[in-house]
């Protein structure tokens, strides 16, 4: 067998199995009867911000959809291909969970494409993804402070996500009854801390 000692990858495999699976064996085995996780969360797929180390989450208590930028598509049944729509109609109306988290984050590249444009090396796919949120980011990028810009549009992309999960009927009908729980947040990397989308609306500190 390769010794793989220097992948990164199979060296934390290898960690897991001898420092996490003896405790975890039975919680694993209990989950392979099936999943109930209480929250979805859309977050970016951004190697800084991953929501099971940020919420200290165990296994089959978060149902996560990442994707650049931290993107929600408006309601389109077109029999197209909707990777984040899919994974919306699953957990909600299959595993019934209780709240959707849209967590945006600090430094993030995807919203920093909207604001100047994806690199000429990804316009395959990033560009024409990233190209939903491009109004509403340079529309707050006209009137923010500079110092506070980048933040301000990372937080407008939060809003266009929630916005466009109450196009969902399903989102929004559960939203209305009591159902469902929308929630924005936006983490900040360097500190490591959470805010979130109150209905000031601005984004707080989280208590
Ligand atoms: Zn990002």
């Amino acid at each position: 067998m390769a010794d793989d000692s220097s992948d990164p990858l199979i060296s934390g495999y290898h960690r897991f199995r001898a420092n996490h699976w003896p405790a975890a064996r039975a919680e694993y085995e209990a989950l392979a009867a099936g999943q109930t996780p209480h929250t979805l969360i859309v977050a970016c797929s951004d190697s800084r911000a991953d929501p099971a180390l940020i919420f200290d989450a165990a296994p089959g208590q978060l149902f996560v959809v990442r994707n650049v930028a931290n993107l929600v598509p408006p309601y389109e049944p077109d029999g197209q291909l909707h990777g984040v729509s899919a994974a919306l109609e699953f957990g909600v109306k299959v595993l019934n969970v209780r709240r959707i988290v849209v967590m945006g984050h600090a430094h993030c590249g995807g919203v920093a494409a909207m604001r100047y444009g994806a690199p000429d090396t990804v316009q395959d796919f990033v560009a024409p993804w990233i190209a939903q949120g491009t109004p509403v980011v340079r529309r707050i990028a006209e009137t923010c402070e500079l110092e506070s810009c980048e933040q301000a549009t990372e937080e407008a992309v939060v809003r266009l996500s929630l916005d466009n999960l109450r196009t969902f009927p399903w989102i929004a009908g559960r939203e209305a009854d009591g159902r469902l729980e929308l929630t924005g947040l936006h983490f900040g990397i360097a500190e490591g801390m959470l805010r979130k989308l109150t209905s000031a609306p601005r984004f707080e500190p989280l208590s």
